[in-house]
Order: C-alpha cells, then sequence, then structure tokens
C-alpha cells in the first residue's frame, strides 16, 4: 500500500479541521475525479521543453511533438486491445464531449437508442436531442434487466438502433455484463456504445468483447478519472461509422477548402478541428504506461478487497443503509452508495470531511433518474422539486475508491461512520446548518 500510495500526488495532504486538529486527508471521491499520478506530472514536465503546434509545422519541435501525439492513439488503443484498421481514437476534452459529438454526428439519424435507466446524465441527455430513447429498466438494486433489454430490441428488431449503457455506474458500482450485451446486440443488429468513464480506470477492458458474438463499437472514458489531469477524454470508435461533415468544423478537419467546396481530411483529425491539447495526450498516455507498469490486475484486486471490507464493515453499522448489490464486490467497480438512516446525505457528507477530514460525494451523482428508482421516489414527488426548489434533494453518500486507498483509510471511515449513527442527533444539531469551509487567503 506505500508503494501505491507514493505513485500519486497528494495521498499525504496534511488538512486542518474545523475544530483545528491537524489530519491526513482521506479522499473517496474518485470516481468524480482521481489525483494525478506524480509520473505523469513529471512526464509532462520533461516534455515540455518539446511543447509545439502539431501538424502544422516542419521544424523539429513540431515534427517531435506531432510524433507524440500521434503515436500516443496507439497506445491508448492496445489498452483495450483494438485493432487499428477498425477503430479510430479520437481526442476529446472529457466523456462528456465525447457521446455528445458521437450522438450528433454519428447517430442522430438512428431509429431509436436504447438507453439504460442507471446512465450517468451525460449518456442519457445528448441522446435526447435528435433521437427517440427507450429507457431499459434496471431492478431494485440496480442492475440492468437483460429480459427487458431483449425486449426493447426485439421491438425494435427492423430499426436502426443503438444500445448505449455504461460499462460500470457511477452511483452503485454496477458493472454491465458487457458480452451478454454484446451477443444481444448481435443478435438483434444493433450498434452498442459504452460509457467507459468508470469501467476503463477499474477494470481490464477488451472492446473485442472475446467472450461474445458482438463488439463495443464505440468506447467513451476520461483521463482525470484515471490519473491523468484534466482536459482529456477519449473516444475509440468503428471507423466505418463516422460521417462527414463533423459536428465541429474547422482547421485541421480539411484537405482542401475553396469558397464552394471543403474536401474533409481522413479520421481521425476529421474529428478533430482546431489546435489540440497536446500536453493533456501526453498525460492521459504517460497515465496509461503507469496503470499497465502496475498492471490493471494488481488495481483490480486490490480495489476489490478494499470494497469487500468497506461493505463488510457497513453492514455490521446499526443504521447504515447500503444501495445497490451488497454481497460482493465481484460484479462493480469500487463504488458503494449508502446513507445513515435519519440523517441527510449532504449532513453525513459534511460531518466525515469537518470531524474526520474524509472526502466522500453526496447528492444525485448526476444520475438523478437512477437514484430516483434505488430510492423509490415517485417520478411526482422529484418533479415538485421543480416547483419547489427550496425542498431538499433526495440523494446518497457516495464512497468511492482508487487504487492508492488503504484498509486503514477504510477503517478509519467505519469507525467515524460508526460514530455518527450512533449519535446522531448530537451531530445532526452540530452540523446542520454547517456553511461551507471556509479558507482566508
Ligand atoms: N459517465 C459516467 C459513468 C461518469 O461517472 C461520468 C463522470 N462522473 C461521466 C460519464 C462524465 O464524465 P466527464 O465529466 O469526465 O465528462
Amino acid at each position: 500500500p506505500q508503494f501505491y500510495r507514493s505513485l500519486v500526488m497528494g495521498a499525504d495532504t496534511k488538512i486542518q479541521l474545523p475544530k483545528g486538529r491537524f489530519v491526513t486527508a482521506i479522499n473517496f471521491d474518485n470516481a468524480a475525479t482521481t489525483p494525478p499520478l506524480k509520473s505523469v506530472l513529471k512526464e509532462v514536465n520533461d516534455f515540455a521543453p518539446w511543447y509545439s503546434s502539431i501538424h502544422r509545422g516542419t521544424g523539429y519541435k513540431s515534427q517531435f511533438s506531432s510524433h507524440i501525439y500521434e503515436s500516443s492513439r496507439n497506445l491508448i488503443l492496445e489498452f483495450v486491445n483494438g485493432d487499428s484498421s477498425l477503430y479510430t481514437v479520437i481526442y476529446v476534452k472529457n466523456t462528456t464531449e465525447g457521446i455528445n459529438k458521437i450522438a450528433y454526428s454519428v447517430f442522430n439519424d438512428y431509429d431509436v437508442i436504447l438507453c439504460s435507466s442507471m446512465e450517468h446524465h451525460s449518456n442519457d441527455l445528448p441522446w435526447r436531442k435528435n433521437n427517440r430513447i427507450e429507457y431499459v429498466e434496471v431492478d431494485e438494486v440496480g442492475r440492468l434487466k437483460l429480459d427487458d433489454l431483449e425486449g426493447k430490441l426485439k421491438r425494435y428488431k427492423a430499426n436502426k438502433k443503438l444500445v448505449a449503457v455504461s460499462g460500470a455506474s457511477n452511483v452503485t458500482g454496477v458493472i454491465n455484463p458487457l458480452n451478454i450485451i454484446g451477443d444481444l446486440c448481435y443478435t438483434y443488429n444493433s450498434k452498442l456504445l459504452v460509457d467507459g468513464a468508470q469501467l476503463v480506470p477499474h477494470e481490464t477492458v477488451d472492446i473485442n468483447l472475446p467472450s461474445s458474438k458482438g463488439r463495443i463499437d464505440f468506447l467513451v472514458f476520461s483521463g482525470h478519472k484515471m490519473y491523468a489531469p484534466f482536459g482529456t477524454g477519449i473516444i475509440i470508435g468503428r471507423r466505418d461509422l463516422f460521417k462527414e461533415p463533423p459536428l465541429i468544423t474547422g482547421g485541421g478537419a480539411v484537405d482542401l477548402v475553396t469558397h464552394h467546396y471543403i474536401k474533409w481530411t481522413g479520421l481521425p483529425g476529421v474529428e478533430e478541428a482546431g489546435t489540440p491539447n497536446l500536453m493533456g495526450v501526453v498525460a492521459l498516455s504517460s497515465a496509461i504506461k503507469t496503470l499497465k507498469s502496475i498492471s490493471m490486475k494488481e488495481i483490480v484486486n486490490h480495489e476489490k478487497a478494499l470494497t469487500d471490507y468497506t461493505l463488510q464493515r457497513l453492514s455490521i453499522i446499526e443504521g447504515v443503509e447500503l444501495y445497490g448489490p451488497k454481497s460482493d464486490s465481484s460484479n462493480r467497480v469500487a463504488i458503494i452508495p449508502f446513507n445513515i438512516q435519519g440523517l441527510p446525505h449532504e449532513v453525513t457528507a459534511k460531518i466525515l470531511s469537518y470531524e474526520g477530514g474524509i472526502a466522500v460525494r453526496s447528492g444525485c451523482f448526476c444520475a438523478h433518474p437512477y437514484v430516483q428508482r434505488l430510492l423509490e421516489i415517485p417520478t411526482a414527488e422529484m418533479e415538485r422539486r421543480i416547483q419547489y426548489p427550496h425542498m431538499p434533494h433526495p440523494g446518497m453518500v457516495r464512497i468511492s475508491f482508487g487504487f492508492y486507498n488503504t484498509h486503514r483509510e477504510v477503517d478509519q471511515l467505519t469507525e467515524m461512520i460508526h460514530k455518527i449513527a450512533e449519535n446522531k442527533g448530537y451531530y445532526y444539531n452540530l452540523y446542520k446548518d454547517a456553511e461551507d469551509l471556509y479558507f482566508p487567503s
């Protein structure tokens, strides 16, 4: 564990709590963003002297920068075992931008999108603009109902369709059975897009779905959830499915232009108009190199052990309600949502932060319909909040791990949760009106 910790920035940052005590901050909010790796920051720094605008210059630096930018595509593709004759790698800002781009320019004329009820808004709202959407149901613990997916695929058998699902949920951590989903897509002739924002950083992903008759047609993910800094996302997509013109047009996307004529350049450049984020690409490819050198298998094993340990410790605390599949970590990434009965989720999160220096996330995690389903809130009740915006928002508290988190940190968390659950009234009164932290300049 000490070795893992030494790889990331700020794993042992000391902070002062509002009551004055100094503690080592604990970050259990890795599903939102992971801290950058030290090796990534070093590689970005080492690369800085070679920094130059790519694809435009004959200068040494420009050509070297272009080489790094282009060769990183292969490294990223290899990470998910993609074949470059079938797939292209497009750099974007993040998962959200990637899915929007595909929704508006690749699948904008499809008859129906089979989205699921567990999606992050980034894999739901972009489809609503141009397409008919059907939401595949989830069960009471948040797993995709495969019979409902099959029923919907059957209903739209003759239509042009896409199944757009997350690889793993950012709320419950549930991993979708992509091999089975791939088989269903193959049988009913549907394309498959996987939002890999939570899956790619935490599991080994093979875009070819080797145990399935189908394959992933589009895989999208974000660098900032896999130990690179913000600003780089990836689309890995089937070359034959992109269409012209691209959604975003401009310099770099063309071979030749007159006032009346545009000749678009080929993939991937045609999808990357404008000066690209070279340093972001250097950072993401560096993060992937480090993850590979640690080995994804090691990462998966460690994070699963932490998840099992936490589930087991939380399940014996009276007054703690766990959501999602409770039993074990086998089909989930390292995300655990919970509530302490009788305490609003945001108050629990504040107590953990202000009393223990433990960072978690609370709320609906940009997946309102999914949280609504898990908490069994009727739609009319959800929608009343539009009329009465001051009503408290429903939600949960979310713990999410990175490979550098430790069992000792989990002990600190679960001891704190135990204390809060036993002294609910005391803590509620202390923190119910707590303001956000104030940082003197
Ligand atoms: N999908 C899932 C499953 C996510 O967890 C997130 C990030 N919370 C996103 C999409 C959006 O990612 P980004 O904010 O990097 O665009």
